[in-house]
């Protein structure tokens, strides 16, 4: 019977076989030489008094027992000619689905506006170099959805959705490292992403599913008030079931929907900007002053604070990593964050947002449905326009935007197209900059040495969740109004993040399953 006990480690220990079976056997109180096998099972830091050490859940055997604990396996079956789902979106939702359909005995048949990740890279350093923004392929668009290019983060809050290691085994499964199903706060990287995306989309062909690129659809197919499939085109695809996964920056989606009469409803979410320091800085905060040496990860952060009545908080933070891109249409400018998986740049980026409120919508006059969509996509173009019509985005150092002032000069930042500067205050909603204003004050109180003027601030932070939710059903999860159509994902307004997005396309599925009297 393994035993599983809990130790402490100074970073250069942490990873130290010897150590750990002298604390193994001084914990289970028997000789080192009886000590077998040991694995680990979870891995997090403790910052917040020195010395920073590592917390370690350790799975002990004695000598001469064997770990009996059954392997994960991802039952797969070929579904070639089983009942067909038409799943339109190749993101993290729509993979998760197609993936489930093989387990289940569908036939996952995917329409993918954007092109393969390949084809995919061209379009991207097309943003960063020249300023062109393929509308069907970009940091937002492509196979993998937003998630390719994302920085993989896997950390989710929403433990109730669905089994968050299933998830995490399936990524081991098509290549992630191991690394993930141990640590607190796992994180692939940009560098590593691709591959595993390619690797599940040759599953999901091998088991006969279909993945079709560079289809973007323009209509669903209603038969007797049950949707069965959609339009790209001239083109029809049929099934028993229509899952619409195409993410939050799909605003033709939204659109299309409107104008077939399927209900739609105004969802709060939240903006600001990205703030970028040294990692040396933010390492220098969270390590207490400590050199991080070789033994540390670069340091993360997370901020939140209640400002004039809504929360100010900081969003996707990404150690070691790069401001991106991230705009999916001409006319706007959009930032986001990446890291490679050793997160080894020497910037630090986070998104920091305001909560943006129903109340907050209704005062500024932002009713109705696409209320809150106006108000993100008015803040891109203001932004776009701001820093000059290119990709380029308006920037501030910290210190002035929090006294108001222009930046006479810019420091060196990570994103590629350039940075021009502005007073965001003038660009972004009062209601959004003096909040954030105020918080940046809090923020250099609570992490000394964060309110600088070597920070420089980006914007917009604007593609944080849906601003529209298609609602379903509670139980049935499919659309309030029409049947056989399956809301999902972060489009949908039921995910927030890879793994949430990724949880939430197993479960449908296994609700049309259910539908179809497969399950
Ligand atoms: C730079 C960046 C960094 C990020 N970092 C993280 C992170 O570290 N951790 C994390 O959890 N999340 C991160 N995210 C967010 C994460 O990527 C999303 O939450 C997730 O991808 C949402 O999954 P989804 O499948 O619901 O939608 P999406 O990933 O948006 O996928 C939707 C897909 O639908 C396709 N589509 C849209 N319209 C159509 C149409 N009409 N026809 C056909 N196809 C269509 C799109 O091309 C897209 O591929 C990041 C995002 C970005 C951009």
């Amino acid at each position: 019977m393994a035993r599983i006990i809990d130790i402490t480690a100074l970073p250069i220990d942490h990873e130290n076989q010897d150590f750990w079976k002298t604390m193994a056997a001084s914990i289970l109180r028997v000789q080192a030489e009886d000590i077998g096998e040991i694995k680990l099972l979870k891995r997090s830091i403790d910052a917040r008094k020195r010395p920073v050490v590592y917390r370690l859940r350790l799975e002990v055997f004695l000598v001469g027992e064997a770990d009996t604990k059954i392997k994960f396996e991802p039952n797969y079956q070929n579904v070639a000619d089983k009942p067909r789902v038409v799943i339109v979106g190749f993101g993290p939702a729509g993979l998760f689905a197609a993936l489930e359909c093989l387990k289940l005995g569908l036939k996952p048949v995917v329409l993918e506006r954007g092109k393969n990740v390949r084809d995919r890279r061209r379009d991207l350093a097309a943003i960063n170099k020249e300023h062109i923004v393929n509308e069907d392929s970009n940091y937002c668009f492509g196979e993998g959805g937003a998630g390719t290019y994302s920085d993989g983060k896997l950390y989710t809050r929403s433990h109730k959705r669905g089994k968050i290691e299933d998830i995490l085994q399936r990524l081991v499964h098509h290549g992630a490292s191991e690394d993930i199903l141990i640590d607190a706060h796992p994180h692939i990287g940009t560098n590593k992403l691709p591959q595993i995306i390619v690797d599940m989309r040759e599953t999901i062909e091998k088991f006969g599913g279909e993945v079709h690129f560079n289809l973007r659809i323009d209509d669903l197919i209603i038969e007797g008030g049950r949707c069965i499939g959609a339009k790209a085109g001239e083109q029809d695809f049929r099934g028993e079931a229509l899952i619409l996964a195409t993410g939050h920056s799909a605003r033709d989606v939204f659109y299309l929907l409107r104008d077939a009469g399927v209900s739609l409803e105004r969802k709060p979410f939240a903006l600001g900007v990205r703030i970028e320091h040294s990692q040396d800085l933010i390492d220098r905060i969270q390590y207490k002053g400590e050199l991080r040496g070789e033994h540390l990860p670069p340091a993360s952060y997370a901020l939140v604070e209640q400002v004039d009545g809504v929360g100010v908080y900081s969003f996707c933070m990404c150690p070691g990593g790069i401001i991106a891109p991230c705009a999916s249409a001409a006319g706007e400018v959009v930032t986001n964050g990446w890291s490679p998986s050793k997160r080894n740049n020497p910037y630090s980026n986070s998104g920091i947002v305001v909560e943006i409120t129903d109340e907050l919508l209704d005062k500024a006059g932002y009713t109705g449905t696409f209320g809150a969509l106006d108000l993100q996509k008015e803040v891109e173009e203001a932004c776009w326009k701001a820093a000059g019509s290119t990709q380029a985005v308006p920037a501030q150092r910290m210190i002035d935007f929090v006294q108001n002032k222009v930046s006479k000069d810019l420091p060196v930042c990570s994103y590629q197209p350039g940075l021009v500067a502005v007073n965001l205050r003038e660009v972004l909603p009062p209601f959004i900059a003096e909040r954030l204003a105020k918080a940046f004050e809090v923020f250099g109180q609570k992490m000394r040495g964060y309110l600088t003027n070597e920070a420089v601030l980006t914007a917009p932070e604007s593609r944080t969740s849906s601003p529209i939710r298609i609602p379903r059903d509670r139980q049935t999860l499919a659309h309030v109004q029409v049947q056989g159509l399956f809301p999902c994902g972060e489009g949908a307004g039921y995910a927030g993040g890879i793994v949430s997005a990724a949880m939430d396309g197993q479960n449908v599925v296994r609700k049309i399953a259910e539908d179809l009297n497969l399950d």
